[in-house]
């Protein structure tokens, strides 16, 4: 070993670094290594609502006086039961897609949001997983710099929301097993029982805010509420 260096590589598993550990094995007297430390390649998905923005369905409910429109994903896990009756209550008042884009017009996004996803987007490519709809998302979409969101489709005629178009189910968890399977190391936060799918599934799962009831139901994911505390996860998490 006179003259010579032993690298211990940051690894012990071969198929993190494989040339490495052949010649670490064939002559360790003369281990050079010249193979790079592997980083990980992370990508973080977020929820929007209740994340970034406020709860749409709220704010409808607050605008037009409906209370039994305050029910989100956070009382009601079933998403289909829950738009359903959104649906129905809609028809049954009366309300147009034009008078929720106005509420949703009305809405900013969380205090702190914005610049919460600029100092993450500046680092680390961000994607919204949303179960919200794209006639919805676009005024807030503007006003958080606009972030590549993934979400649904609803169907209208006439200004009547006559149904809503899942592009997919389960898109939230597709989306990270999708991720994965491009080797991305897969960072995601949600507040809701509609992103536990996509906690699970990703590398690190984040509870934002959630309500008790949901960070009761699932104690393995750790639960943070204000932004920089998230970001000190996320950064962690990224290693
Ligand atoms: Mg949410």
């Amino acid at each position: 070993m006179s003259g010579q260096a032993l690298i211990i590589h940051y690894s012990q598993r071969a198929e993190d670094c494989p040339p490495c550990r052949i010649t670490l094995r064939l002559d360790t007297s003369a281990a050079f290594c010249k193979t790079p430390r592997r980083v990980k390649q992370s990508i973080v998905t977020l929820d929007m609502e209740g994340v970034l923005t406020p709860e749409i369905w709220i704010a409808v409910a607050d605008k037009t006086g409906i209370p039994e429109l305050r029910r989100t994903t956070r009382d009601e896990p079933d998403y289909d039961k829950l738009m359903r009756g959104r649906l129905a209550i809609l028809d049954q008042h009366g309300l147009k897609l034009s008078d929720i884009q106005n509420v949703i017009g009305t809405l900013n996004p969380l205090p702190g949001g914005r610049e919460f996803l600029d100092e993450l987007r500046s680092f680390v490519q961000v994607i919204i997983l949303s179960d919200t709809f794209e006639q919805f998302a676009s005024p807030l979409l503007r006003q958080l710099g606009q972030p590549t969101l993934l979400c649904h489709r609803l169907m209208v005629e006439n200004d009547r929301i006559t149904d809503y178009q899942l592009r997919l189910r389960e898109q939230k968890r597709e989306a990270v097993v999708a991720f994965k399977r491009m080797n991305y190391h897969v960072i995601s936060g949600g507040d809701s029982f509609n992103d536990i799918a996509m906690l699970t599934e990703a590398h690190e799962g984040i509870l934002f805010r959630a309500p008790d009831n949901v960070k009761q139901q699932f104690p393995e994911f750790p639960a943070v509420e204000a932004y920089a505390d998230f970001m000190g996860l996320i950064k962690q998490a990224m290693g």
